[in-house]
Parts: structure tokens; sequence; C-alpha cells
């Protein structure tokens, strides 16, 4: 493991934070500042495991959601994440000084940092739908990836096994979801952090693969980069910036496994980018580059005419330096590189809001869109619509009642409100509706569990069978054989699985004694 070779003097200022995103307002700095002082004070004289003062990951989490374009609100609910939980803050004491919306935030925030990650490689969509329905709110989810970016970057001082737990949450769960939601940047850097911990020998290989092409490909690059910026200059082409970009390490990783670890093969490890106003100006690049250097057969991609399915946009196009290399260029619109890049979150900064774009917070949209991805029969480009309600019709067919499911109505209002997801002791996820009991739970299982069930342990303590259920609960249940379930359940139970094997249990045992 290398210790933090980080030794430069990182700057916790408040105008650090304000410095990473330049449109925000009065009434944001003023807000912001209101958070940052509170929090200092109720994190005073607390330490991480870094040695570094506690305040500091604040600080470092509102950079994050600054450089991302987020306003004064969650930048503030940034700052405050961890007041109540790890400072000494009050929920009355944050409602009352920063209102009930930055209250929402920071105790929606609490609430995801209490799902952890339990290892299950097998249940890690229903893990990723968990950290959803509990963050209500893209906004939450948000923070909550800032908030981790910066953990990441202090792992070193944490025992292997927490940097393990944490490395393989942030890969599996956080990494996807951002991905999904199209902060591609943010999908980045968590990945490349996490990565080293949770595959240690491939980062090595990656990373050695990733020097030896950077060294190669560097005065390559400076060359042609020089060249092209001449001809589109010559082409009277004046409004562009061009620049480069290095492969996420996640993405390479699965790349060099499909081309068999043949570095030589992957074309893109480093790309330039033109990025230019408009679509026209985008083909008239195009045109001066192929004019100018020789393209690659096959390796022109035009995602501008026809976007991938993930909706991104941009003309790939492989070509020979005339130095003996292959470089690929990508040119793309400004507004496609917002995109691109920050995604959803980009609806939620300052562009949005200027083209009178209003984020509704009740707007579920953006669920649909994380789990869109994974839907396998979809078809491609079709109605979202129907992804959608394909997505909430397999929750369903878990649904006690479906004939009383509105798509449409359940669409409007949060449709996780009414799930809950707990889990039993090895991991496996088990969904069911809210105000479900251990009774629930069993049957859920297995009949025969349901029937036979004595009691139940919640997180670890015993409580009556009647509890009613939260998500993230671990429920370890408690069997005795010949024992038969208690017709008092059926006052309780939520399911009507449950009610329904109930009954028939004493059905079938009426008939028993019978005959
Ligand atoms: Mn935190």
């Amino acid at each position: 493991m290398t210790a933090s070779n980080d030794k430069k003097k990182k700057d916790f200022s408040l105008e650090s934070i304000f410095n990473l995103n330049l449109e925000l307002t009065k009434k944001d700095r003023e807000i912001i500042k209101k958070a940052y002082l509170f929090a200092k004070s109720k994190h005073e004289g607390q330490v991480r495991q870094s040695g570094d003062p506690y305040f500091y990951h604040l600080v470092a989490t509102a950079q994050n959601l600054s450089n991302l374009g987020m306003d004064g609100i969650v930048i503030s609910a940034g700052l405050l994440h961890d007041s109540i939980e790890d400072g000494a803050a009050t929920r009355e004491e944050i409602e009352k000084v920063f209102g009930v919306e930055i209250l929402f935030l920071v105790e929606g925030v609490t609430k995801l940092g209490h799902i952890k990650y339990r290892g299950m490689r097998r249940h890690n969509e229903s893990l990723r739908k968990l950290f959803v329905a509990t963050s209500q709110d893209i906004r939450v989810l948000i923070i909550k990836f800032a908030d981790r970016l910066h953990n990441l970057t202090t792992l070193d001082f944490l025992p292997r096994e927490k940097q393990i737990r944490i490395a393989t949450e942030s890969l599996e769960i956080y990494t996807q979801l951002a991905y999904r939601l199209g902060i591609t940047t943010l999908s980045k850097a968590l990945g490349d952090l996490s990565f080293k911990y949770v595959f240690p020998e491939k980062y090595r290989k990656i990373r050695n693969i990733l020097k030896e092409r950077s060294k190669e490909n560097k005065r390559n690059l400076e060359q042609v980069s020089r060249s092209i910026t001449k001809k589109l200059v010559a082409a009277k082409i004046k409004k562009f910036k061009l620049t480069s970009r290095t492969k996420a390490i996640v993405s390479l990783y699965k790349k060099l496994i499909k081309k068999k670890w043949h570095a030589e093969n992957v074309y893109d490890i480093i790309a330039l980018r033109i990025i230019v106003p408009t679509v026209g100006d985008c083909y008239k690049v195009l045109g001066v580059i192929h004019k100018n250097f020789k393209p690659m057969a096959g390796r022109i991609k035009d995602y501008i005419a026809l976007p991938k399915p993930n909706g991104y946009q941009s003309i790939h196009t492989t070509i020979f330096t005339g130095h003996g290399g292959v470089v690929e260029v990508q040119i793309r619109t400004d507004k496609m590189h917002a995109e691109a890049e920050y995604g959803a979150a980009s609806h939620l900064g300052y562009k949005a809001k200027q083209m009178g774009l209003k984020y509704n917070s009740q707007d579920s949209d953006w669920v649909s869109k994380v789990f869109r991805v994974f839907s396998k029969k979809q078809e491609v480009g079709k109605d979202d619509k129907k992804n959608k309600i394909k997505w909430i019709q397999e929750l369903a067919e878990h649904s006690d009642n479906p004939e009383a499911f509105d798509f449409e109505t359940r669409l409007k209002d949060d449709f996780f409100s009414d799930r809950i997801f707990a889990f039993t002791p090895i991991g496996d996820v088990i969904d069911l509706p809210v105000g479900s009991t251990p009774v629930d739970f069993a049957y859920y299982v297995h009949s025969s569990l349901g029937d036979t069930i004595v009691g139940a342990k919640i997180n670890g303590i015993f409580k009556s069978l009647d509890t009613e259920l939260r998500n993230g609960d671990v429920v370890e249940l408690e069997s005795r054989k010949n024992e038969s379930p208690n017709l008092k359940w059926l006052d309780f139970v939520k399911t009507n699985t449950a009610r329904r094997k109930i009954k028939a249990y004493w059905e079938k045992h009426k008939q028993d004694k019978k005959y």
C-alpha cells in the first residue's frame, strides 16, 4: 500500500468552494458561508483517521459539489451532511437555521450512510435499487457521491478490511449509479479511486500500460494537436477547444478484457477532444481532419446522427498521425460535452435554471433513467415510458395485489415510497411493502419457514413478530419444528402471501383433524 503521497497544501477556505463554480449567486454564497461556519463550529476539535481536522472532509465534499455546478442549497447540505450524526448539531437546529429542504437532504445522506454493502454480487442490482429508494431525491445521491469521492482519497488510513468494503461498495454501487445518471466525471473519478483497492494486481498492470502508452503518445499527441490546430485555423474555424482525455481505469479494464490484454489494440486510451459551438461545426471539423489525415477504416462513428442508446453524442474517428502513430479524435458541441460529462447533474445546475427548466424533486423520471439501462428486453430508443413501466412491473411481480397497481399514478408520486428492502443474514435482499413484519418476511422466503417461525432478530436484537421492518434491516429468523402459525398474526401481517398461507395452513389442519 502506498502511503499518502499527497503532501501538497490543500486549500480549505470558503473561497476555495466559491472558486469552483463562478455561477453561484450572492444568495448562494450567503447560505454557503453560513453552512461553512456552522459546520466548522459543530465539528470543532474532531479529527479524521488521516489526522486532518474533520471539517476538511466537509469542505472537500462541498468543493466536489461546487465543481459539479450545484447550487447553494446542495453545497450547504454537503457542508452539513455529517453534522447531526458525527457533529454536535440537532435536526431541530438545522431546520431552524437552514430550513426544511436542507434538513431533508442532510437526513437523506445520513440514511444512505446506514446501508452497508454486504458483498453479494448477485444482489448488486437490488442494492442499487435500495440506495436509490432510500435517497428519494437525486440530490441526496449526488451529495453522497461527493462525500464518497473524498473518503476514497483517504482510504489508506483505514484497516484493509474496511478499505475493501468501502471500495467495493463504491465500485459496484456508486460508480454504476453515477454512470447510469450520466455523471461520467463522477463515475470515472469514483471508479479510478476504488479500483486499486478492489483489484490491486490488475490496477498495477493497467497503470503500467497507461504509463507506457502516455509516454509514447505524448510527443505524438503534441505534434498532431499542433498540426490539427493549424489546419482548423486555415479552414477558418476559429472557435474550438482542443483537449485530451485519458480513458477511465474501469472502462479501460473492460476493454482490455475484450482485447485479451493486447493493449496495442486499444486505440482510445488517450484521445483528442475537439469541442465546438454547433453541430455544423462538428462536421466541418471532421472534414478538415479527414482531408489532412488518413482515417482508419471501420473506426468512424457518427454518434451525432445516431446517438448511443444512453443518449451519448459525438463523432469519433481514428486517424494516422503521419508519424507512425494513431490517435482517436472525438468531436462534439459544448452542449453534448456538458451532457456527456455531467448528465443528470447538468440538469440541476445553472444552465438548466437559465433555460427556465425548474428541477422538481417529485419528478421520478431520474429513477427510471437509472434503471432503464439494465432492462433486458428494452427496445432501444423506443418509448421510455414503456421501460419505466417494465421496471415497475418487475417490482410489482412481488407485489401482493397487482390489480391495484395504477402505473401512471405511481409514476407521478415516488414509486419507491411504499416498498422496503430488508436483508437475510447472508445478504439476500427481500423486497416487501411498507409495514411488513418478520412474519411477512418469513413467508416471502418460504412458506414452511413462515409456518414454524417463533422469533426474530432485527439487526441482531430480538424483536416481537409484529415489529414493522425498515429499509436495510437484517432479519434473522428463528423457527422450531412442529410449530404452527398463530391466527393472531392475521391482525398485523401486511402481505397477502402471508395472510393466504396462514389461512391455508389452518384449512389444511382442520381437515387433518377431521379424518
Ligand atoms: Mn461524510
